[in-house]
C-alpha cells in the first residue's frame, strides 16, 4: 500500500511552483492558492516524486498525461470558478484538474473514456477531501445530459471541433474552456453562451494536449 505524505519539502517545492506560475502571468490568487493546497505528487508515480513540482506535463497510465501546472492554472483561471458552480470536465486523467476545481468549491462532474484510468480513480486518494467530485466512464462528446445544464465546461484534451452536445448542456451565460485543434497545436478558447443561444468566442495562446477521441475504450 502506497503511503501518501506531504512533507515540508513538497510544500516548499509547491510554493516555488506557484511563484513561478505567478511570474508566468497567472494572476488569479484563488487559483494559485488552490494549486498551493494540492499535493500534485499524489497524482504521479512515486518515481516522479522528486520532480512532481516542475512545471511540466508527466505521463500517467494508458499513454495519457497529467497536464502541465501552467496549463491547469490557465484553463482554471479562464473558467472563473465560483463556489457551488456545477462544472463538467472532459478527460479526468489523474483527477488533478478536477481536484483544483473542487478546491475552488465547485461541484465537479468528470468523464474519462479510458476504463483503466476511470478504474484507477475508484481509489482516488483525495476522495474523502473532495466528495463533490463525481466520476463517470463515458465519451465526453456526449456529455452528461442527465446532470445538465452546467455552469461551466472544461475540456482537457485537444478537441477537433466544438462538441455540439456539450454546447446544448451549457446554461445561458455558461462558459466552456476548450483547446481547439489547429494541427500540431491547439489554441485555447473560451466560449460564452449568450441569451440567444449563440456563442461568444475568445481565443488565447497555443497549448499541446493529447487528442479528444470518440467512444470509450476497455469497457
Ligand atoms: N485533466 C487531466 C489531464 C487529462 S489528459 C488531469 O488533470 O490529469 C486528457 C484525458 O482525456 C485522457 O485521460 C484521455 O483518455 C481523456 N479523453 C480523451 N478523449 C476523451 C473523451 N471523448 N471523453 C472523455 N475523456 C477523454
Amino acid at each position: 500500500m502506497r503511503k501518501f505524505e506531504d512533507t515540508y519539502r513538497h510544500k516548499g517545492l509547491r510554493k516555488q511552483l506557484v511563484d513561478g506560475l505567478r511570474e508566468k502571468g497567472i494572476s488569479d490568487e484563488k487559483v494559485l492558492q488552490a494549486i498551493n493546497q494540492i499535493p500534485r505528487h499524489y497524482f504521479l508515480d512515486t518515481a516522479l516524486d522528486r520532480i512532481a513540482y516542475e512545471d511540466r506535463a508527466f505521463p500517467i497510465a494508458e499513454g495519457q498525461t497529467i497536464s502541465q501546472p501552467y496549463t491547469v492554472a490557465f484553463q482554471t483561471q479562464l473558467l472563473q470558478v465560483k463556489p457551488g458552480e456545477k462544472i463538467l470536465e472532459i478527460g479526468t486523467g489523474s483527477a488533478y484538474q478536477a481536484s483544483v476545481l473542487a478546491e475552488l468549491g465547485a461541484q465537479v462532474y468528470t468523464i474519462e473514456r479510458q476504463k483503466a484510468l476511470f478504474d484507477s480513480n475508484k481509489h482516488f486518494v483525495l476522495k474523502a477531501k473532495y466528495p463533490q467530485i463525481k466520476f463517470f466512464y463515458g465519451d465526453g462528446f456526449e456529455g452528461l445530459p442527465t446532470f445538465a445544464p452546467f455552469d461551466k465546461i472544461i475540456i482537457t484534451a485537444a478537441a477537433p471541433f466544438i462538441p455540439p452536445k456539450l454546447v446544448d448542456q451549457m446554461k445561458i451565460g455558461a462558459m466552456m474552456v476548450v483547446p481547439l485543434d489547429e494541427g500540431e497545436k491547439q489554441r485555447m478558447h473560451r466560449l460564452t453562451k449568450l441569451p440567444d443561444g449563440s456563442l461568444k468566442e475568445e481565443a488565447f495562446t497555443a497549448f499541446s494536449f493529447v487528442p479528444m477521441l470518440t467512444g470509450r475504450t476497455g469497457g
